[in-house]
Formats: C-alpha cells, structure tokens, sequence
C-alpha cells in the first residue's frame, strides 16, 4: 500500500504536496519522497521515516518550483530497501520524467525479462519502474482518439506504456511542464482531483485535499487518463472498459475513514459494517470496546443497533514508532502493548465485546483477548466487522502468505480458541457485498479468493 499525491500550477508546488502527502500518512510509514518541476529542471527528496520526521526545511528549500508528486511508501512489491523509495527519476526519449504508483504490477517479471533483454536497464526491484522503463520503447494510439495538439508527442509513448503493464496502478508523472494521473482499466486502487482556485490536485484519498482546504473535485475513472499543463486539463479513456475491480479493503480497513473514495464516504460505509455485524449476532454483554483506530467507526454502528454502551476500553498510545529492541521472551507481548493500553476503569468484572475491523493472521486479536481478561474483563467476545481473510492481495495490499492468514488453516471454533475469546463472529460476506451500492464492481478477493486478475507465472482461482 502507498498514497500519491499531486499538484500542478502552484507558487511553493513543494509545500503542498508536503502536506497532502502528511495527510495520507496512515498509508505508508517506511519512507517519503517529493518530485518537484519548476518547469525547466525536476528535482527529487526521498527519505525513510514519517513525513514530519524526515522532510526538513532545507529539503523544501532544495526542491522549490510549480508542479510536484509525492508518495508515502508501504512496500508491497520491490525490497523495502531505500532505494525503492518513490518518485523514481529517469531520463526518458521524452525528457526527465518521474513517476509515484500505487497498487502492483501482475505482470512485472516477465516485462522486466523482456526489456532486459532488449538492453534496458533497470536500477530498483520495485514494479514501478516499468512505468518509466517502458516510456519511449513504442507508440500506440488506438482508434478513434482525438487528441490535444499539445499532447502530440506524449499520447502514443504513455498509451503504449498502459498497454504493456496489468494489474493495479493509480499512478501519477511528473514531466518537466506538465503532470499526468492514470488509474488502472480495473480501477483496483482510489485516485481523486482535487482544485484549489487555479491550482490542480490529485490523491489517493479525499482527505488530503481537506488539509489544504482544497475542493474535492471529482475521482478519476477506471482507465482515465488525465493530462494537466499550462492549456489545462484533457481526459482521455484509451482503453475499452473493463470490469471494475475496486479494492472492497480500502473501504474496510485502509482509506481513513473520513476519506470519500469509490464514490463512497468510508466513515458511511464502515459504520454500517459494523450496524450489519450487531443485525447478526444476539450476545449478551455489558459494554462495546473497540480496537482503536481501525474498529472505532464499526464498533460505534454495533453499540448502537444492540443498544449496548460505547467505552474506551482501549487506550491507544499515540506516539508509538519503531521499537528497535527485540522484547524478551517475558516481553513478547511489549509490542501490542507499546500501542494499546487497557483501561480497568472500563472492564473490570464487565461481559466485553470487543470490535476490530479485521482478522488476518489472528496474533493482534490474541494479545488483546489476554489484555482485557487482565484487566479484569469477565467475558470477552471478539467481533470483525468483516469476513475472515482467506487470500493474500495481489493488487497493492501488504497481506501476508496465504499459509499465514490463520482463516486458512482453522475453523471458526480453532481461531476462537487460538485467540483466547468466549466467542468470535465475523461479517458475512453478503453483509459487507450489502454495504456498497453495486458489489459487483469490487473486488473481494482477500475475502473470497475469487481473483479478478492473474498474477503472470501464478495459479489463481479466477472470478
Ligand atoms: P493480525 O490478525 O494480528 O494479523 O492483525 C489484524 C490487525 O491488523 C487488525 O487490527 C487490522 O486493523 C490490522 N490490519 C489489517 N490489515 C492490515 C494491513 N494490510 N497492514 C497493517 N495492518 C493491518
């Protein structure tokens, strides 16, 4: 997972996508990079760490000009290492280029393969460089598209570009005297514009508009090209509509929860998840703990459908980073509790049901089950207001192997008893489809393992 973000047409183009990178934060902590033109050179600043910790004013000051991307880096594909950092830099047949993507190539190997074979160079292990690899290796313009004058030169080398790689890519470049966002024919992964009086503004989710005090202007479709330079803005659909796929995960953990996102209000969406959780389930209890962050939104739907009271039972320690030292054995459970603390006031002798967005490989809702029981919790009953995870993503989500995700391997009763609950419910499939308005054009596969798209030199199970 990463988050992009973008202007085009800004005095200090630097500073805002300082701060509308700032915003999408929660998408990716282990490095941040800014690209910015001032329409005659780019220059690029990538660092490891938060984006308040590692860009500083000197970083800024090195990078002034009018136009820039960003990108917050959560790897999916490509070494962690800092040189997979984005925005990637090259000089292309088309001038410096620089590129921010979010979402996976399924098809990044063998292009790779067949590029090095024709003696292109590649210098990071991420599948983004393809985005850039691929600039000037051919032309494409399908038919029937007309085109801008001044977008000559550049239409058939990108199209080219889209037609070569599969897969997810809400991606953003960044040219010299102009800026290009692209999303994906399946659209896997969000991408909106954003406007600022003259000011053009592309991200990955709505709430980084919010900080600038920006408008949302509109999402980007599925397989829309946009083009902004100092004529304004062009869209282009280059390719024949294909059947949506978009990521149903953004929608329940990912994509900040007052973030507006495939056409949905995630806040809208997540609560409801949670209201659908309580339809289903009839336990007795005295209290509704979420796990904060990602279960506050579901679990405040569940207290109010059951009528059960709402309390912080979980303390969540904001100034959590990196732990560098290992935890002893005696300690193993420091990490949980470095984030999350239990809060007696609220549990003590109570019938608890705790709510947390997700269950992957089942160790976090395990901690937190002996966690509350410590803290004197009577009962404690786990409740995800989502299915059980029974597939790694392909598309962008960092999910770990499939014979990691504990669904996999246990049946309802085993996880209950592995994670130390009295009892643990998820929501049904059909609920979480029920939640946005046409199921149909998601994809659900972590949930269903039903894969829209192939990962080349892999087996899936197709939809
Ligand atoms: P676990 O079951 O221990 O693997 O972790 C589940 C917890 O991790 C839940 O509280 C989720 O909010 C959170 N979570 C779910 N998916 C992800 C992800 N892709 N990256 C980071 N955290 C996640």
């Amino acid at each position: 997972m990463c988050g992009v973000f973008g202007v085009f047409n800004a005095l200090h183009a630097e500073k805002y996508i300082f701060y509308g990178i700032y915003a999408l934060q929660h998408r990716g902590q282990e490095g941040v990079g800014l690209a910015v033109s001032d329409f005659e050179d780019i220059k690029v600043v990538k660092k490891p760490g938060l984006v308040l910790e590692a860009i500083k004013k000197e970083d800024l000051e090195a990078v002034k000009g009018y136009s820039g991307i960003a990108h917050v880096r959560y790897s999916t594909a490509g070494d962690a290492g800092d040189q997979n950092f984005q925005p990637i830099l090259r000089e292309t047949p088309l001038g410096k280029v620089a590129v921010v993507h979010n979402g996976n190539l399924v098809n990044y190997l063998p292009l790779r393969a067949e590029l090095e074979s024709k003696g292109v160079s590649f210098f990071h292990t991420s599948d983004s460089e393809l985005f850039l690899a691929l600039l000037g290796q051919g032309e494409l313009l399908p038919e029937g598209i007309q085109f801008h004058p001044s977008d000559r030169e550049l239409l058939p080398a990108l199209f080219y570009v889209l037609s070569r790689v599969k897969g997810a890519y809400s991606l953003l470049y960044l040219f010299k005297d102009r800026l290009v966002a692209a999303r994906d024919p399946m659209g896997f992964r969000p991408l909106l514009l954003g406007r600022l009086r003259e000011t053009f503004l592309f991200a990955s989710e709505s709430c980084a508009f919010d900080i600038l005090q920006a408008e949302t202007w509109r999402e980007l479709k599925p397989g829309e090209v946009l083009v902004v330079d100092a004529q304004g803005m062009r869209s282009y659909f280059p390719f024949r509509s294909e059947k949506k796929s978009m990521c149903i995960f953004e929608l329940v953990y990912f994509s900040k929860p007052e973030s507006f996102v495939f056409d949905s209000w995630v806040y809208r969406a997540r609560r409801r998840m949670g209201e659908l959780l309580a339809y289903e389930d009839d336990v007795s209890a005295d209290v509704v703990v979420p796990v904060p962050d990602s279960g506050l939104v579901p679990a405040i739907g569940y207290a109010q459908v059951r009528g059960l009271p709402l309390e912080l039972g979980l303390i969540r320690n904001h100034y959590v980073g990196r732990s560098f030292i290992e935890p002893t054995q005696e300690l193993r459970d420091v990490k949980v509790l470095m984030k999350l603390n239990p809060n007696r006031a609220v549990l003590e002798g109570k019938r608890v049901v705790v709510v947390d967005d997700s269950l992957v490989r089942g160790t976090t809702s395990k901690k937190i089950v002996s966690m509350l029981r410590r803290a004197g919790a009577k009962e404690v009953h786990m409740r995800i207001a989502s299915p059980p995870v029974i597939g790694p993503c392909y598309y962008g989500i960092d999910t770990p192997t499939r014979e990691e995700l504990i669904a996999n391997r246990m049946e309802l009763e085993e996880i209950r008893e592995f994670i130390g609950a009295d009892s643990l419910r998820y929501l049904s499939l059909e609920s979480l489809h029920s939640v946005v308005e046409s199921p149909q054009d998601f994809c659900d596969a972590c949930f269903s393992n039903c894969y829209p798209l192939e990962v080349e030199g892999t087996a899936l199970r197709m939809r």
